[in-house]
């Protein structure tokens, strides 16, 4: 099979104004970045609204393996599968960071005949959005710690402040840093440090942002700081937010491309999955739900986790409610969770785990299991995608198709990565049907519940756990999160992706565990409480290896190496 990138390049596109008639959207809301970019002015919200409705599919998966098990090229293969049987599509997926382009992942365009192209356009800049995020957030930082230079006048206690800075690369380096150093007129001397772009809150609040007055908004109530007594510092106090959000008003608008089969894809904003929502933009929903028969958004990591998520912090952002659930589930997944294997990040599968064992899917068949049961846990019905790897046997495929069905839940396996659209036509049909039983959408938790209670429903109902255990630091944040009228926001919680549990080494569905939480921390401005459940990485490092060695430009200008 030809390589992504040749695959990339050999695809015939249309010419992006076709695309948008597709969606119903008129030459006048789109502003070209080249020629195969164009943003969406979000005046198309309004002007789509009368349009019908698109019925809304979340693809996420089982407990991911280190490896990735193929939402995003799940989530573009189901959109041009949906072509193939008739159906006009339109997938919204996010924004790949450099960070994991450069580092060990590679890109997140999607893969073999299921992608969204140009790939080098998707994973290296596409219009910017991430350096729009990254000079917002440090604008702020540079703000506060002028505002500290400048005598205090908040009088912000040094020792509270949370907000770091952000660079969109893999820096291990740059993760505990002294800045002010170099005497009186250089500032004062401060500990601080890096994450990545992904994980600025800036990024969530964009992507849950529903229009330009509502990300202005948001940005304002970003919490930066604690003054002496206690009360919060945010971005409005700081006279930061209407700066800010200037240098966002292109970044809100949503980009628009598409698939190597000329189905709409619609590429915006990157929130980090582990300690944000892990979903593309709000708006960007908003004009899909109006662009065809079906709009399909990719969630990050299981079902636990990313699409929980997604019903519980966008869907809440959006007013938006789904209609069907995809779980992407792998063969190689699943005898990952049977925990007879360890699979590595960046390394090969180990031998034995490719020889023909239906024995082992079946052995791992807790964790989708549960995961189906997450789904239904929001009166959505799940759909299982198999997505077929070369290596898989079918008695092994089939295995999967059979534990779905004893669940009572539809399956198919989709070969989109080896075939296109034509290799999800029968996943898309399934889908479509999924999509016509009745949806009894529903939050897992109302906002008024307590804090501590919407911490614990999660756990207990999500991961299998049997209740938390709160420490005495995140006890403290918790009753101030409260106190300071943070208490109705959703919860987001931020713990391992690799399990069900927050040990990453425990496959299936482990039982008899409680979630630890160390502390808990507030994005006010995007809307959630985060509590940290063991340990969080915001700024990734680069492997012995990094795929930024193999990256290169060749003698015609073209990029090689990226996947
Ligand atoms: P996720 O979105 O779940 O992280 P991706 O869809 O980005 O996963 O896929 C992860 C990696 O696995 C990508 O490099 C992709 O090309 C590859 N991949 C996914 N599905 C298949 C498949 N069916 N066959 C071969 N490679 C695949
Ligand atoms: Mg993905």
């Amino acid at each position: 099979m030809p390589t992504d990138i040749e695959i990339s390049r050999s695809a015939t596109l249309k010419p992006l104004t076709d695309v948008a008639a597709d969606m119903g959207i008129g030459e006048h809301l789109i502003e070209p970045y080249g020629r195969s970019v164009a943003k969406i002015s979000l005046d198309a919200i309004e002007e789509l609204a009368d349009r019908p409705r698109a019925r809304y599919v979340v693809v996420s998966s089982l407990t991911p393996t280190p490896l990735g098990e193929g939402k995003t090229t799940t989530t573009v293969g189901l959109g041009q599968g949906f072509g193939h049987i008739g159906h006009r599509a339109v997938i919204a997926i996010r924004q790949p960071s450099m960070g994991p382009t450069f580092g060990i992942k590679g890109g997140a365009a999607g893969g073999g005949y299921s992608q969204v192209a140009p790939m080098e356009s998707v994973n290296l800049h596409l219009t910017g959005d991430l350096h729009a995020v990254s000079s917002a957030h440090n604008l702020l930082a540079a703000m506060l710690d002028n505002h500290l230079h400048k005598g205090n006048p908040l009088d912000i206690d040094p020792f509270s402040i949370s907000w770091r800075r952000v660079l969109d690369v893999n820096d291990r380096d740059l993760r505990e840093i002294m800045t002010g150093l170099g005497g009186k007129p250089h500032g004062i001397p401060r500990q601080t440090g890096f994450d990545i772009t992904a994980a600025s809150e800036v990024m969530a609040v964009l992507a849950l942002a529903d229009s330009l007055p509502d990300l202005r908004k948001r940005l304002g109530r970003i919490v930066v700081a604690y003054d002496h007594n206690g009360i919060p510092v945010t971005a409005e106090d700081l006279r930061a937010a209407g700066a800010m959000c200037v240098q966002l008003r292109e970044a809100i608008k949503p980009n628009l491309m598409q698939t190597i089969e000329q189905t709409p894809a619609l590429v915006h904003c990157g929130p980090f999955g582990n300690i944000a929502h892990g979903n593309s933009s709000v708006v960007a929903d908003l004009i899909g739900i109006h662009g065809g028969d079906y709009l399909i958004t990719e969630a990050g990591f299981g079902a636990d986790m990313g699409a929980e998520r997604f019903f519980n912090i966008k869907c809440r952002a959006s007013g938006l409610t789904p209609d069907a659930a995809v779980i992407v589930a792998t063969v190689r997944s699943l005898k990952a969770h049977s925990g007879k294997y360890k699979v590595v990040a960046g390394r090969p599968l180990p031998d034995e785990m490719l020889a023909e064992s239906p024995d082992d899917v079946h052995a791992g068949s807790a964790n989708l299991r549960k995961q189906i049961a997450n789904i239904r846990a929001h009166g959505i019905t799940p759909v299982v995608a198999i997505n077929a790897f070369p290596s898989d046997h079918e008695s092994e495929k089939q295995a999967i198709v059979d534990i779905a069905n004893s669940e009572g839940v539809r399956a198919a396996v989709t070969s989109h990565v080896a075939k296109g659209g034509k290799g999800a036509a029968e996943l898309a049909e399934v889908v479509a049907e999924a999509c016509e039983e009745p949806s009894h959408f529903h939050y897992l938790y109302d906002d008024s519940l307590l804090l501590e209670d919407k911490i614990d429903v999660v756990a207990r109902r999500m991961y299998g756990a049997d209740g938390i255990d709160l420490s005495a630091t995140a006890r403290k944040q918790l009753d101030s999160y409260q106190n300071n009228g943070f208490g109705s926001l959703p919860v987001c919680i931020a713990k391992t992706h690799l399990s069900l549990s927050a040990d990453p080494s425990r496959k299936g569905a482990p039982t008899g565990w409680r979630l630890p939480v160390r502390e808990v921390r507030a994005s006010v401005g995007a809307g959630f409480i985060y509590p940290i459940c063991g340990d969080m990485r915001t700024m990734p490092g680069l492997s012995s290896r990094p795929a930024a060695e193999h990256i290169d430009i060749d003698e015609t200008g073209q990029v090689v190496g990226l996947s």
